[in-house]
């Protein structure tokens, strides 16, 4: 039965909401290896074997939003704050380089003080030296900031949804609005970035349906890359009380999002390294193809808590980008060290 529900939504140009919610319904063994079987093989169809690598650099911890979920939040006066100087990311950049990795993932919060032109001169000093793809990750701006990074060199943006439930996103994001949030995804699309998106797993109030919604927003926004990964409670939030995202629940996600966007670029997400064990293996054989080892250096790593007990927290810079070919042998792939741009035909691209 649910092979035959897999089908389906493979097959549909719109999935059927109420297909997606009784595949995440599903909880007997059986049942979950049917779904990631089949995902897994969707991911080698659509991506191949080849596990992508993203170079990450959390540059700054500064944040002006009080994200109920996140340790960054501004209302954690107990973090201390920190932001990299474009030296100190430039020589990042030389690691990840010397690495043969080739895409860096400039994250940070969302910083009130962030000068748009500082960044710019970040951009265009990455492309000079080294030819790597840039992504950036640095929340809701003006359409012109995105604008300015764009001319500037930047490739890609990541602005996850969190949820694409407005009551919900509203109910978490004080300050915010989920309207903003779009308005983004649009402007990034329409400046040309190729567009990452995502959502968390576990976050009280969310139900199989809103999940299932998730899902479908991914598909009709054609999202070039999406990050799944569970909520992990931090101490310093209004949602410390709450439990962490499942992880079944977690991987159902990300193997019906591979199988209804095809060739999305999905990562196994460092949250979802983050829990008891390293769950990203099993993420790995559930459609994900991307790891994204972490290049921030070593003192300020731990200072952008944004969940507790994050993976790799005590290695430095870069110690990670060797143990990924581990982790792609262990599951029978290898690493493709190439740009792993976009996958998507974008001539028919809308967003949001
Ligand atoms: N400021 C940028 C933005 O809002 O897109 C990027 C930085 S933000 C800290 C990066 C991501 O961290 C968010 O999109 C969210 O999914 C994730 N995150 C924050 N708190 C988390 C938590 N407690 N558990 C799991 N993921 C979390």
């Amino acid at each position: 039965m649910v092979k035959d529900k897999l089908e389906k939504v493979f097959s549909a140009p719109t999935p059927e909401l109420n297909d997606l919610e009784f595949i995440l319904a599903r909880e007997k063994p059986q049942e979950l290896e049917d779904i990631f079987n089949f995902s897994d093989r969707i991911r080698k169809q659509f991506m191949g074997d080849g596990i992508i690598l993203r170079g990450l650099i959390e540059f700054s911890n500064h944040c002006r939003n009080s994200c109920f979920y996140c340790g960054l939040n501004k209302n954690n006066k107990t973090l201390e704050r920190f932001r990299l100087s474009k030296e100190e990311i430039l020589s990042c950049c030389e690691k990840l380089d010397s690495c043969k990795i080739k895409t860096v993932v400039l994250q940070s919060g969302e910083e009130d003080d962030l000068d748009p032109l500082w960044l710019k001169s970040v951009i265009e000093a990455i492309k000079a030296e080294f030819e790597i793809a840039i992504t950036l990750s640095v929340g809701e701006r003006t359409k012109e900031e995105y604008g300015i990074w764009k001319n500037a060199g930047a490739d890609r943006y990541l602005l996850k949804i969190e949820t694409s439930n407005k009551e919900l996103y509203d109910s978490l994001h004080s300050g915010m609005s989920f309207e903003n949030r779009l308005r983004c995804l649009r402007d990034l699309r329409e400046l040309g970035y190729q567009v990452g998106c995502g959502n968390m797993i576990g976050l009280k109030g969310q139900t199989l349906k809103t999940l299932a919604q998730d899902i479908l927003f991914f598909k009709e926004n054609n999202f070039d890359m999406i990050g799944i990964g569970p909520f992990i409670p931090h101490p310093q939030t209004r949602l410390a009380s709450q439990k962490k995202g499942e992880v079944e629940l977690t991987l159902k996600v990300l193997a019906l999002t591979r199988i209804v966007t095809k060739n999305a670029h999905l990562p196994a997400t460092t949250a979802l390294g983050s829990l008891e064990e390293d769950f990203r293996i099993r993420g790995l054989k559930a459609g994900a193809n991307v790891l994204m080892p972490n290049f921030t250096p070593l003192k300020y790593k731990k200072l952008y808590e944004i969940y507790p007990n994050k993976r790799c927290i005590s290695e430095p810079a870069g110690a990670c980008s060797s143990c990924m070919e581990e982790l792609a042998r262990s599951v029978g792939r290898y690493i493709d060290y190439s740009r792993g741009d976009s996958r998507k035909d974008r001539s028919s691209a809308t967003c949001a």
